[in-house]
């Protein structure tokens, strides 16, 4: 029997690692794989692909109804792209293209036809969710990368819908723990800076730029702009 790859055994590692480097001994419980992922993580997996469609919908509301450019009083004279709507292009495109990915991928390791048509994005989701949800006990089982422990970065099935349904949950504001630091990140310039309870860094959500500041790095990056600002403004 094998260990769960996913993070129902993010302890268990942990305490296994530690005990291989100096022999602390521990009683954490693994949680077994049947075969590969455990029930509770194939249903999470299950369960946050379902809701990837609603939340793609959502990251483009957030896209309309998120803060608008002032293009009036003194702030106007400061250059300021429509971050919100660009931030929400990003993610969508983000979360669909690794979406299609995932299903072309998994079309060729079962032989399938290759997919057929480039229909909108709205009716591509629908289709690749649908696929997806279908190939997925075989996907967190025979895929190669099913073993692979769940990170952000892994090519695990599981560890992949998981990424991208957090990072939609948290872009849509649905992590209620998360505080959004509504200035733009010093790197990417989207307002894409959160710090989450319990964090002592701010992290910046655009999955292309993941900047971490500290404190004091977050405090001079705010007191650089508002210099800046009061430069354009005189
Ligand atoms: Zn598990
Ligand atoms: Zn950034």
């Amino acid at each position: 029997m094998k260990a769960c790859p996913g993070t129902c055994n993010n302890a268990w590692r942990l305490a296994e690692a530690q005990q291989a480097t100096d022999d602390t001994r521990h009683d954490i419980p693994v949680t077994w794989g049947q075969p590969v992922h455990c029930p509770r993580c194939t249903h999470r997996a299950h369960t946050q692909l379902a809701e990837l469609p609603e939340l793609i919908v959502a990251i483009g509301l957030e896209a309309l109804h998120g803060t608008a450019p002032k293009n009036t009083g003194t702030i106007g004279r400061v250059h300021i792209p429509a971050w919100p709507g660009q931030a929400a292009r990003m993610m969508t495109d983000h979360i669909v293209g690794g979406l299609l990915e995932l299903e072309d991928d998994i079309r060729e390791l079962r032989s399938l036809n290759a997919r057929t048509g480039h229909g909108s994005e709205g009716r591509n989701v629908t289709a690749a969710v649908r696929f997806l949800t279908a190939h997925l006990d075989w996907a967190l089982t025979e895929h190669p990368a099913a073993g692979e422990i769940h990170d952000r970065l892994s090519a695990n099935p599981a560890a992949q819908i998981t990424t991208w349904h957090r990072a939609a949950q948290r872009f849509t504001r649905r992590d209620a723990r998360l505080e959004h630091h509504r200035v733009p990140c010093p790197r990417c310039e989207l307002l894409t800076l959160y710090r989450a309870d319990g964090d002592d860094y701010i992290e910046c959500r655009n999955i292309n730029c993941q900047l971490l500041l500290t404190p004091g790095e977050y405090h001079d990056h705010t007191h650089q702009l508002a210099g800046e600002h009061r430069m354009a403004t005189v």
